[in-house]
């Protein structure tokens, strides 16, 4: 569904931040992308959801396909209409709105009120937690509740594939467990999984394949449950 080949990422002309990235995400796929920080996760991303060129940054070799479409360098808007959604690092949620009407933004392209409503009741059926604080001020929601919000978001567009950046960060471990169970939840519905995390216990325990990334390059990969249990893997490269 999702291809990257040899792609190199350069910012402001001069700062080479992908050196020949090449990785493969199969429809129904969790893919976990770990890394330390600055390693290069989220412009890998980036590279696949069009947002680089807000930060002066571009594909400037190898191309990203998405379901066999070239998709680098193009509106981030464009590669939405293609089926991808990036849940970006940050809990980027519209503060001073209601958490139900930010769930109704990311499904401003559904024109019929029976289907929003639909979208709505799916995603309060997923996130309980989300039906109870429907009313609630966004900006007001404690770090996992916001983080949950984007997710629910993300959902509402119905997109065929969801690239996540760091889902688990800053969150207690409870929280952590909670995020997990909902996307957990979204792969088992066929919902494929783009994953960026540094949280790699986290990451192994949704993904089936894994790549590992530093300095900008693809340093190891391999099955998940593979990578779980070599301990040599845990220690050097997984910080577990
Ligand atoms: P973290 O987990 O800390 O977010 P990361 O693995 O996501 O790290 P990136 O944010 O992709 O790493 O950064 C990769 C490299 O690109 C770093 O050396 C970083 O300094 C550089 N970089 C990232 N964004 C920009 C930018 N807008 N302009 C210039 N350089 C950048």
């Amino acid at each position: 569904m999702l291809e990257l080949n040899n792609v190199e990422v350069t910012y402001s002309d001069v700062i080479l931040a992908l050196k020949g990235v090449t990785m493969n995400v199969r429809e129904g796929q969790c893919v976990a992308l770990l890394g330390g920080n600055g390693a290069g996760k989220s412009t890998t991303l980036k590279a696949i959801s069009g947002t680089l060129k807000s930060e002066d940054g571009a594909v400037t070799a190898g191309s990203v396909l998405l379901n066999g479409v070239p998709v680098h360098n193009i509106l981030a808007s464009d590669v939405v209409r293609h089926g991808l959604i990036h849940v970006m690092e940050g809990r980027r949620v519209l503060r001073h709105m209601t958490a139900e009407q930010n769930l109704i933004v990311g499904g401003h392209m559904v024109s019929d009120a029976a289907e929003m409503r639909r979208r709505l009741d799916h995603v309060y059926k997923l996130m309980p937690r989300l039906a109870d604080l429907k009313a609630r001020t966004a900006g007001f929601m404690s770090g996992g509740e916001q983080q949950l919000l984007l997710i629910g978001r993300a959902v509402m567009a119905r997109p065929k594939i969801i690239a996540i950046d760091e889902p688990s960060l800053g969150l207690a471990p409870l929280m952590i467990r909670d995020v997990f169970d909902v996307l957990r939840r979204l792969k088992e519905e066929g919902t494929t999984f783009f994953l960026v995390e540094q949280n790699s216990a986290a990451a192994l325990g949704i993904a089936d394949y894994c790549y590992v990334m530093e300095n900008g390059r693809i340093v190891l990969d391999g099955p998940a449950d593979k990578m779980a249990k070599n301990e040599d893997i845990k220690e050097f490269y997984l910080g577990v």
